[in-house]
């Protein structure tokens, strides 16, 4: 009933979005640097995706998620596998459905348990937990549910990494005019269904935040990745703090970047420096069967090229939906080997 209206977004503000001026340094070049995109859905037969990511000097992580068939989405794995081998390694996911089931940890961990034998090294949770599914008592379940625990135990005695998007864009739980983003603000004017603003009756925006930091106050030492910037998207500030009390996270920024493009860039680079540690690069692109191919190729490669520009030069950019010019980065060569590769092979070590 919630949508992933992000996902939907990245098809709707296509290309061309941002006019730049200026070019990369010389020593930083796109296609000789290594890159990973540590959030992207491949649920497509053919090898124009990485055959793409080849050529752009990019792997990947695939992720796989509680939202449609999690079987089917681990079978374009297995034939992506085929084609590429070394150039993704993929998320698993779990069912939710079946919870109140007596046997649903069980279960979960031998499907767990089967998909890491399979390959997956990693086990994705989505904003399911604590916006959507209720329990048989008209609960919402979120992730600091004790029933949760033995299941990221597990996880975590497996040495893999726990990948969650858990909640929504602050945005979504204020009025129109009060939101940040004018992408939102279009959307959930258009969506009043998901607009929680409008829904009282589901869990704010502070639960979300707060379950998440209980559950991460319990297992101290799973290797963690929030998405979408931890939905802590609307303040560096806070986001920052959220770091310093987590050690063990990092935060994936798919879809997220073009919040960050909103703030001061002079923050946001400062930012970028004092965390260079724990920020993946990650656009959360995405590719379905049916697709036409070679129009949802030049799309990554036109989205990787703007990200890269953003990050790497301090080009000034216009981009659509931010009403004020978007100044580069211009990371160091040392922050972007960081959030491009390193901090990746950290958190998704079997990218090695
Ligand atoms: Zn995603």
């Amino acid at each position: 009933m919630i949508s992933s209206y992000k996902y939907t977004l990245l098809f709707t503000l296509s290309l061309p979005f941002l006019f730049m001026t200026g070019c990369a340094r010389e020593e930083i070049e796109f296609s000789t640097f290594e890159k990973i995109d540590t959030h992207v859905h491949v649920r497509y037969s053919g090898p124009e995706f990485f055959d793409q990511a080849v050529k752009d000097n990019f792997k990947a992580v695939v992720v796989i998620l509680d939202h449609r068939d999690i079987g089917m989405q681990h079978d374009y794995v297995e034939q992506q596998k085929e084609m590429h081998p070394q150039q993704f390694i993929y998320t698993t996911a779990f069912p939710i459905a079946g919870w109140d089931d007596p046997d649903w940890q069980t279960r979960t961990i031998d499907h767990l348990r089967e998909a890491f034998d399979g390959g997956a090294t990693a086990v994705k949770i989505w904003k399911n937990v604590g916006m959507e599914f209720k329990d048989q008592n008209g609960n919402f379940v979120t992730i600091d549910d004790p029933k949760f625990d033995p299941i990221i135990d597990f996880i975590e005695s497996q040495d893999k990494t726990l990948t969650a998007h858990l909640g929504e864009p602050r945005d979504c739980w204020l009025p129109l005019e009060e939101m940040l983003g004018e992408s939102n603000r279009q959307y959930f004017a258009g969506h009043p269904e998901y607009h929680m603003y409008l829904h009282p009756e589901y869990l704010s925006y502070e639960e979300q935040i707060a379950a998440m930091e209980r559950m991460l106050e319990k297992h101290p030492n799973v290797r963690y990745v929030g998405c979408h910037l931890a939905s802590i998207e609307w303040s560096v500030t806070e986001l920052a703090k959220f770091l310093d009390k987590y050690p063990n996270v990092a935060v994936d920024m798919a879809e997220r970047i073009d919040d960050l493009q909103l703030r001061d860039s002079d923050e946001v680079r400062q930012f970028f420096i004092d965390y260079q540690d724990r920020l993946l690069y990650a656009t959360d692109f995405g590719i379905e069967e049916g697709d036409d191919a070679a129009v949802t190729m030049q799309r990554l490669h036109d989205t990787w090229m703007m990200d890269w520009n953003y990050f790497t030069t301090d080009s000034v950019m216009t981009i659509p939906d931010i009403a004020q010019p978007v100044k580069g980065l211009d990371l160091p060569p040392e922050v972007l080997k960081k959030i491009y590769r390193e901090n990746a092979l950290k958190w998704y070590p079997a990218l090695q």
